[in-house]
């Protein structure tokens, strides 16, 4: 009996609430799991992740793309990855400015940490989607 063949590309979807972000054929993927980031190959056994706030690659026709992504979920499967994001910009997309700012206004709450009216846990994930989107626009300059 011949051997099945094992896929040589991965077809990725990135979706958000908003729109379709990536729908590539791609030969590798990182994601930012839950429990650290996760390098994907043609053939990858199947699995669900969560993913949080991190820099997500692939590669296409040799050439590197970077996404950086909220929280969300990812399905991977030997031939296919979907990522449904609460968000995710594509590198060149991200206003450093903001996130700049975003990460300094989560930065001065986080200082505030005995004021009740501060919620913590959500200046933490503020300041992880600040990190992740400046982490990930710097990767133009390399
Ligand atoms: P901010 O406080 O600056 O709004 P945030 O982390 O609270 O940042 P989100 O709620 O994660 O923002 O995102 C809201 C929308 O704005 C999403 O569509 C996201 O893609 C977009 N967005 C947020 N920050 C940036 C950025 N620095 N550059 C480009 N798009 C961004």
């Amino acid at each position: 009996m011949a051997e099945p063949t094992l896929p040589t590309e991965i077809h990725l979807d990135i979706v958000t609430p908003d729109r379709l972000v990536a729908h590539d054929s791609v030969t590798s993927v990182t994601i930012p799991g839950k429990d650290g980031y996760l390098g994907i190959l043609p053939g990858h056994a199947p699995l669900l992740t969560e993913l949080v706030a991190g820099e997500l690659v692939y590669t296409r026709e040799g050439t590197k793309q970077f996404l950086a992504v909220n929280w969300g979920f990812a399905e991977v499967l030997p031939d296919r990855v979907i990522v449904l994001a609460q968000s995710a910009e594509r590198a060149e997309e991200i206003d450093v400015g903001r996130a700049e700012k975003a990460k300094v206004r989560a930065e001065e709450r986080l200082k505030r940490f005995t004021d009740p009216q501060v919620d913590m846990e959500r200046a933490r994930e503020a300041l992880r989607r600040a990190m992740a989107r400046l982490e990930t626009a710097q990767a133009l300059k390399k």
